[in-house]
Order: C-alpha cells, then sequence, then structure tokens
C-alpha cells in the first residue's frame, strides 16, 4: 500500500510513507511537445534578465520558460521535469514499438512488455469488447442479497483495485519496521479528498455540481436512463459524503500516530460489527492474521453506522459506480474514456485534450511491468558513470549533512548522537534495484488489453499481501526506473533516486558541478532532509516510529517549523486558494534543507577540485551558478484548475514558492546576488529549520 504522495488517486490512502520530490510526471503526458529535448544544465535562454533576482529569483532564472515552452493542450502543467518525462516517453515507445513488432527471438519480459504495449494501442479490438470485461462483476453486484454478501464482494474487489468503502494491504509496521503486517485504511471516494465534499465557495460547489453529472453521465453510457441515472448519482454523492464525514482530513494523514492503530482482529469486529472481517480476510486471500492496523478507528465507526442505515440498492449503486470509476478509461470504450477525461482530467485540471494514445499506453506499461521496462531502459540509457558520480554527490550530501548537525546551535548533545546515528543508517538506492522483480506468473495477452491491466493489478496485490508475517526485503524499489521522481522512505530508511531523474538537467555530465549541486544536489539533500522533516524526525535509523528527541528540542524544532508554516501559508496561489502551510510542511522542510546540503556539499566540492569562487564564467560565478540551477529544476507554468487542484491535495508547494520560498531563507543567496536586506529575497527574518 506504498503510494507516492503525487497521485490523485493516492491521496485518499491514509498510509501513505513515501515522500516524494517532484510534482510533475504524475500528471497528465503531452502530445504536441514531440520535439522537445532534455535541456541542459544551466540554460541561459530561460533567464529573464528584465526580473531583478533580488526581487523575484523565480521570475529571474525561469521567466523566459513558458514563452519558449507554453503548456501544450494535453498538460495541466509544464515544466523542466516535464521535459525528462516527454524525453523519456519518447525512449520508452522506441523499446515499446521494437519489443511489440515481436519475433521468436523476444525475451521472456520483451514478450510480456511488447505484447502489453500492443493490446493497449488496438483500440478497436478495445471498443469492440465494450463493457463486456466487466459483465461478471456487474452481475456480481446485481445479484447480492442481503449486505451479508458484501465482505466477499468486498474482498474481490480490493484485489482488481476497486477500493469502495475501504482499502486493504500491508505495510511495514510502524512500530517494528522488521515486520510487516495487514492494514486496513478509509477509502471510497470518487473525488480528490473529504474536503472536496465540504468546501465552500463557487469553485467548490460547482466541482461537486460537476462530479455529480459525471456520475449521471457514466451511468448513462451503462445503459440507465437519464432520469434513473440522475438520481443514482445522487444517492452514490450522498453515499460519498457520509464516507468524507468520517474520513481522516489530508494533513492529518501526514501524522503517523494519526493513522497507526494496532487492533486485533476481534477489536476489529467490535468496532465494525456490520463487517465481517474474517469472512474479508478469508476472501481477500491474506495469510492468517491475529491483528493489523487500522489507520482510523473513527472511519470503520462511521463506515458501520453507514452500512447499517444504507439500503442495499443504494449500495448496489456505489459498488457499480465504484467498479467503472476505478476501472482505467484506457482499456474501455472511448466513450467512458471522453467521460472520465473530462470531469478528472478537463474539469479538474484544466487540461484542454487528452493525451496521445501512445503515451498513455506507455505509462500503462510502466504501471503493470515498471521492473521488466525498468530493465531494458537502464541497460540502454543509464550509464555505470552516471551512477557512479550520483552516488558520490549523495555521499557528500551526507557528509554536509553530517556537518550541519554538528554545528547547529539550537539542538543539544545528546539529540545530535541520535539524530547522526539515523544519518549514518540512511541506505542509498541509485537508478535501479539490484534484484529485478519476477513478473514469470503474470500473463501477458497481445488481444487482451483489459485482461492484461486486471491481471497485472491482481499479481500486484497479490505481491504485495503476500509479504505479510515475512521478512522485509530491503532491496525493494517503491518506484520504476524511468520514473522521472525521487523518494524517501521512513519505514526503510532509505532514499531511492530511480534512472529515470539522474538525467539532464537535473544530473548533466556536461554541466559545470555548480549547476549539478543546484539541481540533482538539492533533490538529494530534499529526500535526505525528510528523513528529519516534521514526519521522518519521529521514526529512527531503523525505520521505527519512536521518540528520538529531547523535549526541549523537539519544541525548538517546532518553533523552527512554525516559521515556515507562517511564511509559506502566506503565500496567495490563484485566486482565494493559498498555499497550505501544515500540508506542505515536509515537503518545504526539505526544499529548505536539501539546498542547504546541497549548498555545503558544493562548496566542499569546489574547494577540493580548486574552483575559484569569484571567477565567472558564462557571466555567473559558481555560487550564482549553484542558486541558477535550483531555480530551473522548478521552470514552468501551471493551469489555474491543476494549481487549485495542488493546493488542495499536494504536498508540494507550486513551482514558484519552491524556488522563492527557499532562496529568501538563504543568506548566502543574497549575498551571491548583491541583494539588500529588506529586498523580498533577503528579507531580515528568514526561516530555517535544518
Ligand atoms: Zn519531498
Amino acid at each position: 500500500m506504498k503510494r507516492c504522495a503525487m497521485e490523485i488517486a493516492a491521496l485518499t490512502f491514509a498510509t501513505m510513507t513515501l515522500v516524494c520530490a517532484m510534482a510533475f510526471g504524475q500528471t497528465s503526458g503531452g502530445n504536441s511537445a514531440e520535439n522537445y529535448d532534455l535541456l541542459p544544465g544551466l540554460d541561459k535562454q530561460l533567464i529573464d534578465t528584465t526580473a531583478n533576482p533580488c526581487v523575484d529569483f523565480f521570475q529571474y532564472a525561469c521567466g523566459n520558460f513558458s514563452k519558449l515552452y507554453p503548456i501544450p493542450n494535453d498538460r495541466a502543467s509544464f515544466g523542466t521535469g516535464t521535459m525528462i518525462v516527454e524525453h523519456g516517453e519518447k525512449v520508452l515507445h522506441a523499446m515499446l514499438q521494437k519489443a511489440a513488432a515481436g519475433g521468436a527471438s523476444r525475451t521472456a519480459n520483451e514478450q510480456k512488455i511488447g505484447d502489453y504495449y500492443a493490446a493497449c494501442m488496438d483500440t478497436e479490438a478495445i471498443n469492440q469488447e465494450g463493457l463486456k470485461p466487466l459483465q461478471p462483476d456487474l452481475d456480481r453486484i446485481a445479484g447480492l442479497k442481503d449486505k451479508s454478501e458484501l465482505p466477499s464482494l468486498l474482498a474481490h474487489f480490493q484485489l482488481i483495485g476497486v477500493n469502495a468503502f475501504l482499502s486493504f494491504g500491508e505495510q511495514q509496521d510502524f512500530k517494528d519496521a522488521t515486520k510487516q503486517i495487514a492494514v486496513v485504511d478509509q477509502a471510497g471516494l470518487g473525488l480528490p479528498e473529504r474536503d472536496y465534499y465540504f468546501r465552500s465557495g463557487d469553485a467548490a460547489e460547482q466541482t461537486r455540481k460537476q462530479y455529480v453529472q459525471h456520475i449521471a453521465n457514466t451511468l448513462k453510457l451503462m445503459g440507465e436512463p437519464e432520469s434513473q441515472a440522475a438520481r443514482d448519482a445522487q444517492s452514490i454523492m450522498q453515499l460519498e459524503t457520509g464516507l468524507a464525514k468520517v474520513s481522516l482530513d489530508i494533513t492529518s494523514q501526514r501524522d503517523p500516530n494519526k493513522i497507526y492503530h494496532i487492533m486485533s482482529l476481534a477489536d476489529l469486529q467490535k468496532l465494525a460489527p456490520n463487517m465481517d472481517w474474517s469472512r474479508f480476510l478469508t476472501d481477500v486471500g491474506t495469510p492468517p492474521v491475529k491483528e493489523l492496523n487500522v489507520t482510523y478507528p473513527d472511519f470503520f465507526k462511521g463506515l458501520n453506522g453507514l452500512l447499517e442505515s444504507t439500503d442495499l440498492n443504494t449500495i448496489k449503486t456505489y459498488l457499480r459506480w465504484q467498479l467503472i470509476q476505478a476501472t482505467p478509461g484506457i482499456v474501455f470504450p472511448k466513450a467512458f474514456d471522453e467521460e472520465a477525461f473530462d470531469f478528472y482530467g478537463r474539469k479538474l485540471s484544466g487540461q484542454p485534450e487528452q493525451r496521445a494514445r501512445w503515451k498513455r499506453c506507455v505509462e500503462a506499461t510502466d504501471t503493470a511491468l515498471g521492473e521488466a521496462l525498468g530493465q531494458v531502459y537502464v541497460a540502454q540509457e543509464f550509464p555505470p558513470s552516471s551512477k557512479e558520480a550520483t552516488l558520490q554527490m549523495v555521499k557528500d550530501i551526507e557528509s554536509a549533512m553530517d556537518q550541519d548537525i554538528a554545528t547547529l546551535d539550537w539542538m543539544s548533545p545528546e539529540t545530535k548522537v541520535q539524530a547522526k546515528e539515523k544519518l549514518h543508517a540512511v541506505a542509498d538506492k541509485i537508478g535501479y534495484p539490484d534484484h529485478w522483480r519476477d513478473y514469470s506468473k503474470l500473463v501477458v495477452e497481445r488481444d487482451d488489453a483489459f485482461g492484461n491491466q486486471q491481471r497485472a493489478i491482481i499479481f500486484e496485490n497479490l505481491r504485495q499481501l503476500d509479504k505479510i508475517g515475512k521478512p522485509v526485503d530491503r532491496g525493494e524499489w517503491g518506484m520504476s526506473p524511468p520514473t522521472v521522481n525521487a523518494y524517501y522512505d521512513p519505514s526503510m530508511n532509505d532514499i531511492n533516486f530511480p534512472a529515470g531523474i539522474l538525467q539532464p538537467p537535473m544530473y548533466d555530465p556536461k554541466a559545470s558541478d555548480a549547476s549539478n549541486y543546484g539541481h540533482i544536489g538539492a533533490i538529494e539533500g530534499h529526500e535526505l532532509t525528510h528523513g528529519f522533516d516534521d514526519e521522518g524526525r519521529q521514526f529512527d535509523g531503523q525505520g521505527n516510529l519512536t521518540d528520538w528527541w529531547t523535549p526541549e528540542d523537539a519544541k525548538k524544532f517546532e518553533a523552527k517549523t512554525d516559521c515556515e508554516v507562517k511564511e509559506y501559508g502566506n503565500f496567495v496561489v490563484v485566486g482565494d486558494a493559498k498555499v497550505n502551510g501544515k500540508l506542505t510542511l515536509g515537503e518545504n522542510t526539505a526544499d529548505n534543507g536539501g539546498i542547504r546540503l546541497a549548498y555545503i556539499a558544493f562548496l566542499a566540492d569546489a574547494k577540493r577540485k580548486g574552483i575559484d569562487l569569484n571567477q565567472k564564467q558564462e557571466g555567473y560565478t559558481p555560487i550564482q551558478q549553484f542558486f541558477l540551477g535550483y531555480g530551473q529544476a522548478w521552470c514552468g507554468d501551471t493551469r489555474p484548475e491543476q494549481l487549485r487542484l495542488q493546493v488542495q491535495t499536494n504536498p508540494h508547494s507550486p513551482r514558484q514558492f519552491r524556488v522563492n520560498g527557499v532562496v529568501q531563507n538563504m543568506r548566502e543567496f543574497g549575498e551571491a546576488f548583491g541583494c539588500k536586506i529588506g529586498q523580498p529575497m533577503m528579507p531580515e527574518n528568514a526561516c530555517r529549520v535544518w
């Protein structure tokens, strides 16, 4: 059940333990951006020299980006990171076309990725199949005679990826990271998260109206008469609103103590007696468990009440909706695909056009067979020299943190010992896993897009459930190698950088060290700092949720993070929407700590290499280049609808604040650009945590 914090779908899960660096790569991809390729490390073309870096550094570093690369119609946002995603899609596309071309010489993995892709591209077969593949499950819903039959059906839904009412999976035990346990979590909403059901204001009300209309449109496509579809959509909305009411809000979900409640099966049965939990667990096929993490007990108490008060017919209507809503549009007839895109893409994200099918099929293949695709990708695209160089930078960043901790004036010697112990236990994972996942049991057929997608989900869910009760595999990755992103996992205490992000401009072998430290160095520092942000600091070096701080140091830490909560909470994004300082605190702390660590590491590197810090190159000193590298990692533009969605659901601050919010806390930035104290990028009072 580990999900990256980026995906909209993941936001209904409380057990998000992965913390990612990026806000790109998750949304929709591009079409008209065919001709873009990777940007160089330091791109002078992007700089708006008419802007004052001391007033608005984002505008200075990135002011020309949107003129050169306006957001394509099939994107909700477009930036430096998206360009790497676009590049990766082209590379993967060529690989998949080759694998799809067939031939007896294909390896087992090439057969799987090639046929998966080919089946996904076969729209004729998909349209011809229509809703037929869904019929057995629709029949099963229609055949429900009594609520007591629900646990078996919900168990089956879990396996095929339909999180109706709840979600079930495995996680590392927060308090004993050597154990893998079962977890049951809140779920079952079709809007991005609970507050969408209650927020006031015109935009929020319009979204709810559009959502109800979207449900009705989908039910009509399934054959319901218009008036019935409208009635059903209302009752689904009402039931989901009931679920939302008892759900934990997205900001609280960041607190591990709020989503960790180990309970015996008997106690869960007492908490929510309207569901036969033994039956559910047996049917989901999990190894026998005596206890599990019930993330947020109040939700299950509320769910119990809803199961009692809602009539069976309404439940059936909701289940039909959940089933169809959870199935990716790409394996459905065009009308369904278009309807889903119209709401989630066009209305919710402001993206005018659907992405090209080939790009969506590349992405779908990566989702289903990420390490089979990744193995081919890495062999072709990720030279050992890149792995060596970026690993060396990670080591330098870790030394920088060692030094940073030693010199902190606010932390007591006792807590410093603990902090260093945790730091030294961090595992560095670069590029790709040492052991590749075995897909031999996953059947992929060339003429069965729907079946492939469903078998892949079942395969993955069973793989996850099979871990329960077994030792942890610390070599496992939560992202596929081509992914343009990175993450920290507090239970593993590891930092992970897939090969996809270790390329220009983030890591550019041809760019200056200054630019590379500003780009990928800051991202490496960001992930490492996650181990010590408001969430990560609650876990120790072994990955256990345990308090290793003296009470005074914890208090001082919180005062320091409060400064960032206020700083970012004042940034106005779009209309009445502001950055949520608490939701974004972990990411902002990681951004601020990350750049400082990269800066310390860069200075050490420059000293080692005898780089003259006053010598300008291409018009900029190495330190200016470092900050420009940082700023240009976040160049780009975002549509207003997507911005609103981002601030309401995504723990990352919008791009301009990831740049300006950070440099205004770095006195070294102001000094490098000759700013005066009191200018916006060099305020008198800056925030600093790490
Ligand atoms: Zn992050």
